[in-house]
């Protein structure tokens, strides 16, 4: 009997280890070889123009405070100097004082419209950290390779790569096909609820659908798919939604020489315990999915094995995401506590506790299904739990198949040798995501190779990578 039972399983293996071996030999595709175009070099005066750029501090601070209207009035004074034949020949539209649309008529006027975004603001420079950068950060500084400064890379080198791209073009006499809006908020590092979100209600009220969106956020590496040997593409196709959410505890407070078995910082700690030691369900959405399925036959043996048999080895595949927190959290809703307070006085047991917790969304999941998991998870009725702020739900999520992404994705080619685009999911927010319900497609993506010092110290944008940029939007353009 046992005998029996033991070739049974045997041959059980056996077939098995056939399935996942043919299987994983059939998820053989080589990713073809292809060769970039020659990228022309730049005047002197484009790395001029965004070094002078970063040394306007528009530095966005606090939604709690008004704009700075000084910075954004002078590099709106700027860009209409820099830029002469865009603030004369393109239609400018201020929205909210400080964002503006430029709309370049197309020749054919009945086509869709495409929007090219980028944001005027940029990250305020810890003081503490100012000492560690190697050029002061508004300096705007020119080395052999890259010019140094707070929004290098986030995002006045779309900015104003996109705006020499247009002057250069209208220095030649083109006009598009299909019309074009650049458009520039002001306050995309607050949320953009003042300049990319009143953008789109412009673009409602005036009935302005756009085939395409271009926007920051994905871009291209080579560090963090070194197993496969090739630079990727990441087109940022989705984004994952935010909410955030107050927890609150009221308990019996007093004197901290004969203190309750249980206080209202207790049961908030126990709750936000619970919170970070469980997690939302793993699962891989769309975007990822196609990314794994294009880059996943070029991979090493077991990494291909692994991705051609996901039936088999989809925990193995879940295990090693969750080891890193940027790949953990495409495939999780994120919670985490950004906020705590309670306490004024060391002697004093305080009555009331408050925290905030912070979630990224993914597509096809709601922020109601996030406080579910956070009454489920805390399981304690003390615990008052509220919405906190906006509530942005995830955005669909632009297909592989639709014209948009092929447009973007066939540009890409020409950008770098052997360059591999795939669809991406962000899993920080930008503008464009105010965009996803009134465009066909909206794509983030920046072709910027591994950008370095984002929101941190020494931001910099390479001259190479500034290049590939203001070709990159002279070809949308020329689309
Ligand atoms: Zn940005």
């Amino acid at each position: 009997m046992l005998k029996k039972f033991l070739k049974l399983l045997l041959l059980f293996v056996v077939v098995l280890i056939i399935i996942v071996l043919v299987q994983t030999w059939r998820f053989t595709a080589p990713l073809k070889q292809t060769k970039s175009v020659a990228i022309p070099s730049l005047p002197d005066s484009a790395i001029q123009h965004l070094s002078a750029a970063i040394q306007i501090p528009t530095i966005s601070v606090s939604d709690t405070l008004p704009a700075d209207s000084v910075a954004l009035r002078q590099f709106r004074a700027f860009i209409e100097k820099t830029y002469p034949l865009v603030h004369q020949k393109l239609q400018r539209i201020i929205i909210d004082s400080f964002s503006y649309i430029y709309y370049w008529p197309g020749k054919n006027t009945s086509l869709q419209p495409n929007v090219l975004m980028a944001h005027q603001d940029v990250v305020p420079v810890e003081t503490a950290t100012e000492k560690e950068w190697k050029a002061p950060p508004f300096s705007g500084q020119i080395t052999d390779s890259a010019i140094w400064g707070r929004g290098a890379i986030d995002d006045k080198g779309n900015l104003i790569s996109i705006c020499e791209a247009a002057e250069k073009l209208l220095k030649q006499g083109y006009q598009p096909q299909r019309s074009f809006y650049l458009c520039f908020g002001h306050d995309e590092e607050l949320g953009g609820s003042m300049g990319a979100a009143k953008i789109v209600v412009w673009m409602q009220h005036h009935n302005i659908h756009p085939a395409l969106v271009c926007d920051e956020g994905g871009f291209i590496t080579k560090e963090n798919f070194k197993e496969l040997g090739r630079p990727i593409a990441l087109l940022g196709v989705a984004e994952k939604g935010y909410a955030s959410f107050e927890l609150t505890v009221d308990a019996e407070g007093g004197h901290s020489s004969m203190p309750a078995k249980e206080t209202a910082i207790d049961i908030l700690s126990k709750a936000l315990v619970n919170i970070r030691s469980s997690q939302m369900p793993a699962r891989f959405t769309e975007p990822t999915n196609e990314m794994l399925q294009k880059i996943g036959p070029a991979m090493p043996f077991v990494t291909r094995m692994a991705l051609a048999n996901r039936w088999l080895f989809n925990p193995m595949l879940i295990s090693k995401f969750e080891s890193s927190n940027g790949t953990n959290a495409t495939i999780h809703s994120t919670i985490v506590p950004t906020i705590i307070n309670a306490g004024m006085k060391d002697n004093v047991i305080p009555s009331h506790a408050e925290a905030v917790v912070n979630s990224r969304i993914l597509p096809g999941e709601t922020s109601s299904d996030v406080l579910d998991f956070l009454k489920k998870t805390i399981n304690d009725d003390r615990v008052k739990i509220k919405n906190y702020g906006g509530v942005f739900e995830p955005g669909k999520s632009a297909a592989a198949s639709s014209d948009g992404y092929k447009k973007v994705d066939s540009l890409t080619y020409t950008l770098m040798d052997n360059l591999v685009p795939v669809p991406f999911l962000m899993i920080g927010a930008t503008d464009s995501r105010y965009f996803r319900n009134i465009a066909d497609v909206v794509i983030d993506f920046t072709p910027m190779l591994d950008p370095k010092g984002f929101h941190g110290i020494d931001e910099r944008m390479s001259i190479s990578d500034y290049q590939r940029l203001v070709y990159y939007y002279e070809k949308m353009l020329q689309q």
